[in-house]
């Protein structure tokens, strides 16, 4: 009887092991400060929705390792997600090797021990890695899943990590210092806060030695395994990212750097229709699906982040919000188009999720006495009012920053996660965990949430 007991036991197991299928390639999609309403104005302004709106998705806190999360608090004081908000560095940390950080940490844990993220796991195991952003390549997220250092702006000491220390083999984002932010040449002398000029001269040279941030020439890693350093194929010209987007050239390593300076569009002069010159987010995802799924049978982990979307609202910009969630949300319509024609979602996971909300972005009808005197919550009483087409007026954003009075800043509130795909189940059986345990319970959206680092911990386990 105590044998059957074991085997019955032994096999559930192996078959709850086996239930949950592996995804071959993992996409990672992150909405920089693309919080519930920021998702919601971009949808009413265009009368659409996102394809990714009735996916499987959850609530997800984000809080950093100085920080918390608490269900009351938010229900009863308005005020509350105004404090204890983290930076892009510690959420993009959580999001990439599941633990929590300081501000301005970037991939080591709160005892500032370096810890694995999600491209060396993929490496390990013989998968392909790569990182794509419409801001600077070496910026807070990227870097999130790529470098480990404990300021976030040691640009210089994060692009030599990329380039020189890791294995992954696709970085593609901005930080250009010869091009401004309409993608004019610089009239001066060239911009290196990115990129240090040293290095920034042996990449177009594709050498696989390069000059690290400190001056001492250093090799670069063999990005399949084989020991044998892999240079850096450098693109810069726009018709060559949609030749890569378009399967027409394709390289095994490859840095791509738009002729832009810190952003794809937002940084633009405000009369400019649009940077026209530079490739969209999309192309830039679509060329690195492309890179990384070339003669490779072993799959890949890329995360694609949308990081404007962050800027826009610290500025208050409204019309670029929507622009930018838009060209966000153009992206996920790429991936799920390269995902449908290439293996489906039996191979592929794709999540998307944002590291915080940024500007506490709520309808105009919204203020703390209005919010602190309902003592009945309705679930949508923070929600941005539908108004129609191409109408952005009531929209307001409330956490203006305690320093700069013309500048928002994040807040503790919590984020969606969307999941779709081999493995999502996942997610869900995470979520009963937290209720069988009765907790992160969250009164103001009636529902269960999981935490930032519990989605890489899921994702550790595809990659083992
Ligand atoms: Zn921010």
């Amino acid at each position: 009887m105590r044998i059957k007991i074991y085997f019955l036991f032994f096999i559930s197991l192996i078959f709850n092991d086996l239930s949950a299928q592996k995804p071959k390639n993992i996409i990672f999609l992150i909405g920089d400060g693309m919080g519930y309403n920021q998702m919601k104005v971009c949808e009413y302004y265009y009368q659409m929705q996102h394809i990714f709106s009735r996916w499987t998705n959850y609530w997800v806190s984000t809080y950093n390792a100085d920080g918390f999360y608490n269900s009351d608090s938010t229900y009863n004081n308005f005020s509350y997600v105004r404090k204890r908000f983290t930076d892009s560095a510690p959420a993009a940390t959580a999001l990439a090797t599941g633990y929590k950080a300081q501000d301005g940490v970037i991939g080591l844990n709160e005892n500032f021990y370096r810890v694995k993220n999600l491209t060396e796991a993929a490496k390990q195991i013989g998968k392909k890695a790569g990182v794509v952003t419409s801001v600077p390549f070496c910026h807070a997220t990227p870097a999130g899943f790529v470098a480990h250092t404990e300021n976030r702006d040691n640009y210089h000491q994060i692009a030599s990590q990329m380039f020189i220390e890791s294995k992954i083999d696709v970085i593609i984002g901005c930080g250009h210092p010869d091009f401004d932010n309409d993608a004019k040449k610089f009239t001066d002398s060239s911009h290196f806060e990115y990129i240090y000029p040293s290095i920034w001269r042996e990449l177009q040279k594709n050498n696989t030695e390069l000059t690290d941030y400190l001056g001492k020439k250093r090799k670069i890693q063999s990005c399949d395994g084989d020991n044998i350093p892999d240079a850096w194929y450098f693109c810069q010209e726009t018709s060559e990212f949609f030749d890569v987007a378009e399967g027409k050239k394709t390289y095994k390593r490859f840095f791509g750097i738009p002729k832009v300076y810190e952003t794809l569009q937002l940084g633009r002069n405000p009369n400019k229709k649009s940077n026209s010159e530079v490739p969209p987010l999309s192309i830039l995802a679509k060329s690195a699906l492309n890179i990384l799924s070339k003669n490779n049978s072993q799959g890949f982990f890329l995360m694609i982040e949308g990081g404007a979307i962050d800027w826009a609202c610290h500025n208050g910009m409204k019309d670029r919000l929507i622009e930018e969630v838009k060209s966000f949300s153009e992206t996920v319509e790429t991936v799920v188009q390269w995902v449908e024609q290439n293996g489906g979602w039996e191979e592929n996971l794709v999540i998307i999720t944002a590291d915080h909300e940024t500007g506490y972005l709520t309808d105009i009808s919204m203020n703390e006495s209005v919010y602190n005197a309902d003592s009945l919550k309705n679930f949508h009483i923070l929600d941005v009012k539908n108004e129609g087409k191409n109408t952005i007026s009531r929209m307001q954003f409330l956490q203006v920053h305690r320093l700069k009075s013309y500048v928002y800043n994040h807040t503790n509130q919590l984020v969606k996660l969307f999941v779709k795909g081999a493995g999502s189940e996942m997610f869900e059986k995470k979520l009963n965990e937290y209720s069988e345990m009765q907790l992160n319970f969250d009164k103001l959206r009636r529902s269960y949430y999981i935490d930032n680092t519990d989605i890489p911990k899921i994702l550790f386990d595809f990659l083992k």
